[in-house]
């Protein structure tokens, strides 16, 4: 395929992977990204496979050079009941590579060489040409392109028009989602030195919370850290809850250890934020010239870990279907045939594991190893998840 002209609505995670994958496979690419703000400063925590990011790193799509907080370990910690100290209930091999949301997002950025990019620039609507092309509209007038990739996120304009209608589906409840300074682990010992070999699942009733740490955001020293946490529970009785970060240390004063208690008290909260727990799958990942990769095709819950994931293997099998296509419309229909399936998957996963960890959450203090490795593989019912495959 020579002189292919790709439009991207949506410059985020997705959009800016999708614009490498296009750009390496040939195409003109264009992004319009409604915001025209700095996308890096979500200073959020994400979890991305090892092997995924060795790949992206030895193709281009990320920078070597990006920091990375790698640990090979997942601990489950609870409170013996009756007690406020900190028991280990189980430990399983588990490597990940915890990333900075807006290094990850300023790298992928830095590698789009070449293509447009039109920042404050919002997309109004997407349509096809009489020919079979894409359209996409702004306040400026609209342009043509062979494929309009929809990675415009959560609330997808380009999805809707796929799939007019599609509403997420609430799980019934939330997760607090931010990040704590390092001083506030000072005198923890034990959980620091937890910290630097683990990721950790803290259980209590109803609920439970996920810690890990990160690299701190752009302008840091690379080895400097920050602890990025997301805790899922109910959400408050009560209304009027406005300030998220009371509620986080309510949650941790009532349930968490004494330790873990203190440490989410005395950090000054940063990147916060509280979302209702979701999920939602667009019946097709492609519909030519339409395709869409990330939030866009499918919200899956967090506890996969597997959103910016998703986005960035949407963008390697978008690069490999170019590359092995004759026309777009073939390069999309095998990119729909991959896709959607997986996203089929990571949503139905994310249900069983939100269902086991917060609708129905065990007795944590109550488990040792053994019946923490058989609940979560009953859990699983045997769909692969990186995060658990120890
Ligand atoms: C608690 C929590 C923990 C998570 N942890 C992980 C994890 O560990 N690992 C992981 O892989 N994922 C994780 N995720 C998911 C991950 O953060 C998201 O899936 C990912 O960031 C989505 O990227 P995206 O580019 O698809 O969407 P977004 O980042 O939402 O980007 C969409 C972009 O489109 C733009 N846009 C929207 N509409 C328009 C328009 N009309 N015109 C132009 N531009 C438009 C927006 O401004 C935005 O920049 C987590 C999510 C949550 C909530």
């Amino acid at each position: 395929m020579t002189g292919l002209r790709m439009g991207v609505v949506g410059g985020s995670i997705a959009g800016c992977a999708m614009a490498i994958a296009g750009t390496r496979a040939g195409a003109e690419v264009t992004v319009y990204e409604r915001s025209g703000g700095a996308l890096q400063d979500r200073g959020l925590g994400v979890v991305v496979p090892p092997a995924l990011h060795t790949r992206l790193v030895a193709l281009g799509y990320l920078d070597a050079s990006m920091p990375t907080a790698p640990v090979g370990t997942h601990v489950w910690l609870a409170r013996p009941r009756g007690l406020r100290s900190t028991r280990e209930i189980a430990r399983q091999p588990s490597p990940v590579t915890p990333c900075n949301w807006g290094l990850l997002w300023q790298s992928l950025r830095a590698n789009t060489g070449g293509t447009h990019h039109h920042r404050g620039r919002p997309v109004t609507s997407v349509g096809r040409t009489p020919a079979g092309g894409g359209l996409i509209r702004t306040a400026d007038g609209e342009e043509g392109y062979d494929i309009v990739v929809g990675a415009d996120g959560h609330r997808s304009l380009t999805r809707q028009s796929l799939a007019p209608g599609l509403e997420p589906t609430a799980a019934g409840y939330a997760v607090w989602r931010g990040t704590i300074p390092m001083s506030a682990l000072t005198g923890h010992r034990r959980p620091l030195e937890l910290l630097r070999e683990a990721w950790v699942t803290l259980g209590f009733p109803g609920g439970h919370g996920i810690f890990y740490l990160i690299p701190a955001g752009a302008g840091a020293d690379p080895g400097e850290r920050l602890l990025a946490y997301a805790v899922y529970a109910s959400p408050p009785a009560r209304d009027g809850q406005r300030d998220p970060a009371p509620y986080v240390r309510e949650i941790a004063d009532e349930h968490f250890p004494d330790e873990w208690a203190d440490i989410v008290a005395r950090g000054a909260h940063a990147s916060l934020v509280c979302h209702p727990v979701t999920d939602l799958h667009a019946p097709r990942a492609a519909d030519p010239p339409f395709l869409l990769a990330g939030d866009a095709a499918g919200i899956t819950r967090p506890h996969t870990a597997s959103g910016a994931v998703k986005a960035l293997e949407d963008a390697l099998c978008l690069e490999e279907a170019l590359r092995g296509s004759t026309s777009p419309q073939e390069a999309l229909l095998r990119y729909e045939a991959e896709r959607t399936p997986e996203g089929a998957r990571l949503v139905e996963l994310g249900r069983r594991l939100g269902a086991a960890q917060v609708e129905r959450a065990p007795d944590w203090g109550a488990m040792g190893q053994n019946e923490v490795d058989g609940w979560f593989r009953a859990a699983l019912a045997g769909t692969p998840s990186y995060l658990y495959e120890g």
